[in-house]
């Protein structure tokens, strides 16, 4: 039985021992640009960075950084079994 981890950043899953050397970098699926009036530098109660944008249209955005850590961003991955194709097994053996 392989060890199956997932990489809290990016969702990517790889083998524990492939973490190690994982280059966390998520895919870029999608540009956007937001004109905004005003930028802010805050810290949150955790001691997260957080950068703020208002946009143009008056919507306030909040982006904090997901610090790779890789004690942190690593947890155990267990792939959800299907059961439709389960039961299919289950009734076939049965007639
Ligand atoms: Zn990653």
């Amino acid at each position: 039985m392989y060890n199956l981890v997932q990489c809290t950043r990016c969702s990517k899953k790889m083998l524990d021992e492939e973490y190690s050397n994982h280059h966390c970098m998520p895919k870029i699926k999608e540009w956007k640009t937001i004109k905004f009036t005003n930028q802010y530098f805050i810290e949150n109660e955790k001691g997260e960075k957080i950068t703020s944008f208002v946009s143009h249209d008056g919507i306030n955005y909040d982006f904090s950084e997901i610090i790779e850590n890789k004690e942190y961003t690593k947890v155990p991955y267990v792939p959800i079994l299907d059961t439709n194709k389960m039961s299919h097994k289950l009734d076939s053996t049965i007639f």
